[in-house]
């Protein structure tokens, strides 16, 4: 990955992208101090993206720092860089974290620092798994309790389970795992937020302790535009047996139908393609239309 090609936007310059580096002391490194954003752009333009960058400038407030640039100037930094790069469609991968001017815990004048960068990432699942649907095992860990970790927060530090859940996994031959919360309900993904379809209507948990995710919000609007009910509620593993449909929304997934959660089996049905449909209408850029 530190062989790709062009540049990386870092601290306000644009960096060969071998060039950009971190010291070893880095204190996101030591101790997690680090969020950031996954954001796509579709035909030129950044889907949500200021909505990506409020985020990411909220996520650093719950950890207690202040990213030195305007959501207005990192907006402009991802257009600019994306431009640069010379992609259409591509995954856009902003970061802001502690340096490395000290060591400790305690990091009130380290550096924040803050990077971006694009590359092309066609799809986060396997294409052809995508439409037959994607395989998940259920995650031996759970989303914390929100007195437990700052789960509103898209901070590195939360990944850490999501990448062991996903390795453990990848280990069985799934795709991904769900996760439940600490409660035992039905949470989400490793990287992206679930839904599920019963009698047509639309059921997805409530986001109290994971990311409400954009692409979430985005497609609870789109199934009320085509008249599905949706209904945010909780959901215990034991109720996957009854449901019919099952997807995954989030940027990097888009929408993704599953067929299979541990014993419990889906099929990829209308509710699901037809909002997969939708997302990749609603992403591309609305400027034609507006011509
Ligand atoms: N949950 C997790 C753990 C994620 O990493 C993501 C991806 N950012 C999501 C949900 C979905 O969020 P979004 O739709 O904003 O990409």
């Amino acid at each position: 990955f530190d062989q790709l090609q062009g540049y990386i936007w870092m601290n306000g310059e644009f960096l060969r992208w071998g060039d950009a580096k971190v010291h070893v002391l880095t204190h996101g490194l030591h101790y997690a101090s680090a969020v950031f954003e996954g954001e796509r752009a579709y035909g030129g333009e950044i889907f949500k993206l200021n909505e990506h960058n409020e985020r990411l400038h909220e996520s650093a407030r719950i950890l207690g720092f202040d990213i030195p640039y305007s959501v207005a100037e990192i907006n402009e930094a991802c257009r600019q860089l994306l431009a640069k790069q010379g992609f259409e469609d591509a995954y856009v991968r902003p970061i802001a974290w502690r340096g490395s001017e000290s060591m400790g815990v305690s990091a009130q004048n380290n550096r924040i620092n803050l990077s971006i960068a694009i590359w092309q990432w066609p799809s986060y699942f396997d294409p052809a798994q995508k439409l037959k649907g994607i395989r998940l095992d259920i995650a031996e860990y759970r989303r914390p309790d929100p007195r437990t970790a700052p789960s509103k927060s898209k901070a590195a530090g939360l990944y850490m389970i999501c990448t062991i859940s996903k390795h453990a996994a990848e280990a069985k031959g799934y795709a991904d795992a769900m996760m439940l919360d600490w409660r035992g309900q039905v949470a989400e993904a490793t990287g992206a937020n679930i839904f599920f379809v019963k009698d047509g209507v639309i059921h997805t948990p409530i986001p109290d302790c994971f990311l409400d995710g954009i692409t979430r919000r985005t497609v609870i609007d789109l199934a009320k535009r085509r008249g599905y009910e949706v209904i945010e509620r909780v959901i215990m593993p034991e109720e996957l047996e009854g449901f019919e449909q099952c997807f995954l929304t989030g940027t990097a997934a888009e929408v993704t139908p599953v067929a299979e959660i541990g014993p419990y089996r889906f099929t990829v049905g209308d509710v699901a393609t037809n909002l997969m449909h939708d997302y990749m209408a609603e992403v591309q850029p609305k400027r034609a239309a507006a011509e």
